[in-house]
């Protein structure tokens, strides 16, 4: 299953989903405060955030792997 982003509009934090892609544009409920939150479409934001301590990077499966931000480096073999 493809991997979601998503931003909790009531206490701005990040998660990410995994869901069917029919389920994709329906809201989801925000773990910290179940507030439905709606789908962010930037794909490698997981890779540049990393403060708030949400984030969850996912190597390998956006294009890239942990440690890069573009699907040319060295480590991505793609
Ligand atoms: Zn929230």
């Amino acid at each position: 299953m493809p991997i979601y982003e998503y931003m909790c509009p009531e206490c701005n934090c990040k998660f990410e989903l995994l869901r069917s892609i029919s389920k994709a544009n329906e809201d989801a409920s925000c773990p910290r405060c179940q507030h439905p939150a709606k789908r962010v479409l930037s794909r490698f934001a997981s890779f540049s955030k990393g403060s708030d301590g949400e984030s969850t990077p996912i190597a390998g499966t956006a294009g890239s792997c942990a440690g890069c931000t573009s699907s040319s480096c060295s480590s991505c073999n793609i």
